[in-house]
């Protein structure tokens, strides 16, 4: 089976100043391969500043990895040329947080549809551009009618966002990138916009990389979760798993700040730190907030298999089989 998208070790480094230069590391070392004919939506969770945004802007070609390769289709992004790099374009698109900023207040819905129409010459005239719009929209449960000659300020936060999926889908996107999808939408909505997103893995073939910091979304939406913190992988596999069991500190914290609707579940039982600005070095990247660090903490903790389709690095599971890092895909289910 051929691969639709492979990420091979790739780690990207920003430097700040001009004399003292201080490295950051958005990303470390992070390899994921997804099947072409399985599409599967892969939720990627963490806090701000864990690398998830830097991946989206990675995977949309906004910026470039400092190593390792982005293989689409067999064909590292960076050296995509002509009608090679206008069908990464098309195929892999996004959908991001703020559903208002890709709207113009002064054009109607029509002209945000018919643009990549237009652009990536979809439609064999007006009457068929009409009838992909249309389906597009039919596709993510909005009626036509009552969207289209509409302005932006006509239509509710969840239409709008339902616009822009369905904008991505007339570009019959064979990937899409979901970054943060619903965090500015009500709560009233948010089920509706997963059920979309949904539907288009289900209904469309379409792969989606559903990017959040809120985990109660993505145990709805997704089947597989990797955990980021500070641009390295914390845990990762079935997100049934690693939700109702998490095992890396790190995602105790993020579960363990889950508002459940559970009196009996008391908040905050486990006793970590606050974020702090530093730590780390290189050894563990959790090592600064971490009640359980031990002397070998000090050096990168691999991934270990806690049982099928479920891995933390964290050295309190070093009696359990080490994954390499190339084998995490492996760990998520589709
Ligand atoms: Fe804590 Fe050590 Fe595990 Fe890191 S490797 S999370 S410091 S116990």
């Amino acid at each position: 089976m051929d691969n639709l998208l492979e990420l091979r070790h790739i780690s990207k480094v920003y430097q700040r100043g001009l004399i003292n230069t201080q490295a950051t590391i958005a990303l470390q070392d992070i390899s994921l391969t997804l099947k072409e004919d399985e599409p599967t939506i892969l939720t990627v969770a963490g806090e701000s500043g864990s690398g998830k945004t830097t991946l989206a802007m990675l995977l949309l070609g906004f910026i470039t990895s400092t190593t390792g390769e982005i293989i689409y289709r067999g064909k590292n992004i960076n050296s995509l040329e002509g009608k090679e790099r206008i069908a990464y374009r098309r195929e892999v698109q996004a959908v991001f947080q703020d559903p208002f900023a890709v709207f113009n207040p002064f054009y109607t819905v029509d002209h945000l549809l018919t643009v990549p129409i237009r652009t990536f010459g979809l439609a064999k005239g007006k009457a068929d551009a009409r009838k992909k719009m249309d389906e597009a929209l039919n596709a993510v449960g909005l009626r036509p009618e009552d969207v289209l000659g509409r302005f932006p300020h006509q239509l509710s936060g969840g239409q709008r966002q339902r616009i822009n999926v369905a904008r991505a889908l007339l570009l019959k996107p064979r990937l899409l990138i979901a970054d943060e999808p619903v965090s500015m939408v009500d709560a009233s909505l948010r089920a509706t916009i997963l059920e979309t997103l949904r539907n288009l893995q289900r209904d469309h073939g379409v792969s989606i990389i559903y990017i959040t910091h809120d985990l109660t979304t993505a145990f709805h939406i997704a089947k597989s979760i990797i955990v980021l913190y500070r641009g390295g992988v914390m845990e990762a596999g079935d997100v049934d798993k690693v939700i109702k069991n998490p095992q890396h500190p790190y995602t105790k914290l993020l579960v363990d700040s889950i508002p459940w609707p559970n009196l009996d579940q008391r908040w905050g039982e486990h006793p970590i730190k606050a974020r702090e600005a530093q730590g780390g070095g290189s050894g563990c990247k959790f090592i600064g907030r971490c009640p359980y660090a031990m002397e070998i903490c000090k050096t990168v903790p691999p991934l270990f298999e806690i049982e099928e389709k479920h891995a933390a690095a964290c050295y309190l599971y070093d009696k359990q089989p080490q994954i390499v890092a190339e084998r995490l895909s492996e760990l998520l289910p589709v």
